[in-house]
């Protein structure tokens, strides 16, 4: 983590670890790419290395993040798709122009066309986006049950009632809330 700024959630879902780098939508929002250094870092975690970002490209990606957060959401919620998002992440997963690539050890990875196409880096988490609100995923789209949060993430656990965007945040956060309650309930407190 680079000093002064939020560190970044990161789950196994390219495009809802990427949305998660705004939290806390619906409350105290936390912006995770406050800066565009701050997206080479995270792009550089996510396997989609860049070697410079500019101010227009970090507007861009923040374009597509809420695209795929308006469409995601909309997905989870058997919503129609908004149009304008729709548009957003189809532009952006044209524009890409990464390659996926084998490695010898049997991974994929992705090449960019040039090391600082930070469009290319996008391209790959619109089409990601793209095959997870297309149901094409063993998975399904919910929304994190933080009246704070209600971030959409991929729900792949086997009973899809998974109720957190992430056990370590939001998670966490509801158990400690109802802890503490009960806490207060059993000492006579009010709650
Ligand atoms: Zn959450």
């Amino acid at each position: 983590m680079r000093a002064g700024f939020p560190d970044f959630r990161l789950g196994n879902v390219l495009a809802t670890s990427f949305t998660g780098t705004l939290s806390e939508r619906h409350g105290t929002a936390v912006e995770r790419i406050p800066t565009p250094q701050r997206l080479v870092d995270w792009l550089a975690v996510s396997g989609l290395t860049v070697d410079s970002c500019t101010t227009a490209q970090l507007d861009l990606a923040r374009e597509l993040r809420e695209s795929v957060h308006a469409a995601a959401t909309a997905a989870a919620t058997q919503d129609a798709l908004p149009a304008s998002a729709v548009q957003v992440i189809n532009d952006c997963s044209a524009q890409g122009r990464a390659a996926a690539i084998l490695t010898p050890e049997g991974k994929r990875q992705w090449r960019l066309s040039s090391a600082s196409r930070v469009e290319d880096a996008l391209g790959v988490i619109a089409a990601d986006a793209i095959s997870i609100i297309a149901g094409e995923r063993d998975g399904k789209l919910a929304l994190c049950a933080s009246p704070t949060c209600r971030a959409a993430f991929f729900d792949t656990s086997q009973s899809r009632t998974r109720k957190w965007c992430d056990m370590n945040t939001c998670g966490n956060r509801q158990k400690k809330a109802r802890f503490n309650a009960n806490q207060r309930k059993n000492a006579g407190l009010p709650l």
